[in-house]
């Protein structure tokens, strides 16, 4: 067989000659639309190469993007790696610090930044010693930097997109830092390409040509787990929300463009759904949403499933994964247990193996344990779209197997699908008894008036920790202390219940998800006075 190198190149050549007509729809940060076909993107994405070769980016130079889900973003997710150069996907949502920090640690020489971040980059220019050229992706010159539209314009449309190693970097993705620094991870061009035809397969987010996909999820959280790619090979169609991830926005969008697939974090698909409820809208076109990235309440794939008849699908997987683990979707032995056994594994489940990643779950010692949904172990994975070392760290990441330890417990049940319990660093011990915060947490949601749970461990003079749970209730909404523990009782052991409740806004994460660090730190002392 002939041995081609697996290239995003590959992915972009054949979206043009595949099907060069189907749409990308894109909002801009100034409020405006821009549409434009595969046929027309993969010109400007040559474009955009060899502007970057002009401005003197060769291959293996970093690029950052500071940029929210918009056609600028998409071009340089091509034209990056295209040319042998690594696109280094920086957070805005971080604080400014730990930006400067992973671009800084990136080593980028060029920074492209949507207009509405640019005081971002005034604010860290003075510590972007390696940055030489800072380009606005924007038309019009408001700014002292060079603007991403007048360079496009003057750069030839011609280019043969060069071969090189598939094994060569793509792209620089950070994690977000919720535990010190952020970690930087290096996807190779055959990792995001085999990534993304897995992701597509019917076992996954099974698209065909007929969808529309929106990505909720950032792209530069984790390259908005590969969808660009997925969609470019399956030629469905894209739209893309910039900044605004509200439920009226996305709602528009789903209505005007006829969007079939979406996927994201809860909190997002939390305000969506606020935003149906009081507004009386329903779903239109919307078939299925694929969401991870914290557990997805059991309420919240029940809503979406039963109400509007759209079919929840949750992922698991990390930065590190590129980042698809597992993803619920169904199988005949599902099936045959029966409609209740059937839905109550889709929502509660993070999900099953999916080819090409090898997963186990093991004890303290390191023994596999089995798939009885009873044994809690650490998760291991392995495969070609897993990390092997952080970027610029001597070690490997891994065990002397090649597995890599994901920092997440989970059971895996006689179906094969794993559920996740908790995360090392969120594990409860109360009395030497492990408590799981996520399933007093899924509980919690599904108490009427509460938009947002969260249970953390706090020091208890007597029994070391203790859960308390913060939340975060709806605007109107009367819920107390006391109905919520009501509310919870039947569904777990006596003491698991919360020693506490504080009702107050939970602090969310720079990818979206609510942040226990935070909470754990504000609430420390909560059980000792
Ligand atoms: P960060 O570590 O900064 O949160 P990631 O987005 O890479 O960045 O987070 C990966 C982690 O998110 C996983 O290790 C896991 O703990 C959690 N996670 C991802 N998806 C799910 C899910 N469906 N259910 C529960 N936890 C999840």
């Amino acid at each position: 067989m002939q041995s081609s190198p697996l290239m995003i190149s590959g992915i972009l050549h054949h979206a043009e000659v595949a099907h060069p007509d189907r749409e990308i729809v894109s909002c801009v940060t100034d409020g405006s639309m821009w549409r434009y076909d595969y046929s027309a993107f993969a010109e400007r994405v040559r474009r955009c190469a060899n502007m970057l070769r002009d401005i003197g980016v060769r291959p293996g130079d970093r690029v950052t993007s500071l940029a929210w889900n918009t056609y600028h973003h998409m071009e340089l997710f091509f034209a990056v790696p295209g040319i042998g150069a690594v696109l280094h996907t920086a957070n805005p949502r971080l604080s400014d610090d730990q930006i400067a920090y992973t671009i800084v640690h990136a080593g980028s020489r060029a920074l492209f930044y949507d207009p509405n971040l640019a005081e971002i980059v005034d604010r860290l220019r003075p510590k972007l010693v390696d940055v030489q050229s800072f380009v606005c992706l924007e038309s019009n010159k408001t700014r002292n930097d060079p603007c991403y539209e007048p360079m496009l314009a003057a750069a030839s449309s011609q280019l043969e997109w060069p071969r090189f190693d598939e094994n060569e970097a793509a792209f620089l993705c950070y994690t977000s830092g919720t535990t010190g620094d952020p970690k930087g991870v290096l996807y190779s061009h055959r990792s995001v390409v085999l990534h993304a035809i897995t992701a597509g397969l019917n076992s996954a987010l099974g698209f065909s040509a007929f969808d529309c996909i929106m990505p909720c999820q950032s792209l530069y959280h984790a390259t908005a787990w590969g969808l660009p790619f997925v969609a470019a090979i399956n030629g469905c169609k894209v739209v893309l929300p910039a900044d605004r991830f509200d439920g009226a926005s996305l709602q528009q969008l789903i209505q005007e463009e006829e969007v079939t697939f979406s996927g994201g974090v809860p909190t997002i698909w939390t305000m969506y759904l606020n935003h149906l409820e009081r507004t009386a809208e329903t779903t239109g076109s919307l078939r299925q949403i694929v969401i991870g990235g914290s557990a997805v309440p059991r309420a919240m794939a029940e809503t979406f499933q039963n109400r509007f008849g759209v079919q929840v699908r949750q992922i698991w997987g990390m930065t590190e994964m590129s980042p698809l683990g597992v993803l619920s979707t169904p199988t005949p032995k599902l099936a045959e247990a029966g409609q209740d056994v059937l839905d109550d594994t889709i929502w509660t489940r993070q999900g099953r193996r999916q080819f090409g990643v090898e997963l186990k779950i093991v004890d303290e010692k390191g023994q596999e344990l089995p798939s009885d949904g009873e044994s809690a172990g650490s998760v291991l994975v392995r495969g070609p779209w897993v990390i092997e070392r952080y970027y610029l760290s001597d070690a490997s990441a891994l065990d002397a197997d090649g597995w890599f330890d994901t920092g997440d417990i989970a059971t895996i049940d006689e179906y094969g699908f794993m559920r996740i319990t908790d995360r090392k660093k969120d594990v409860i011990k109360s009395g030497g008894e492990w408590v799981s915060s996520i399933d007093i947490e899924n509980a919690a949601v599904a108490c009427p008036g509460v938009k947002f749970a969260a249970v953390v461990g706090v020091f208890h003079p007597k029994w070391e920790e203790r859960p308390i749970l913060i939340v975060e209730p709806h605007e109107d909404s009367t819920v107390t202390a006391e109905a919520m523990l009501a509310h919870l009782a039947p569904h777990m052991p006596r003491w698991w219940l919360p020693d506490v409740i504080i009702f107050e806004t939970v602090p969310l994460t720079a990818t979206g998800k609510i942040d226990k660090k935070v909470l754990r730190e504000r609430h420390a002392r909560r059980l000792v006075q």
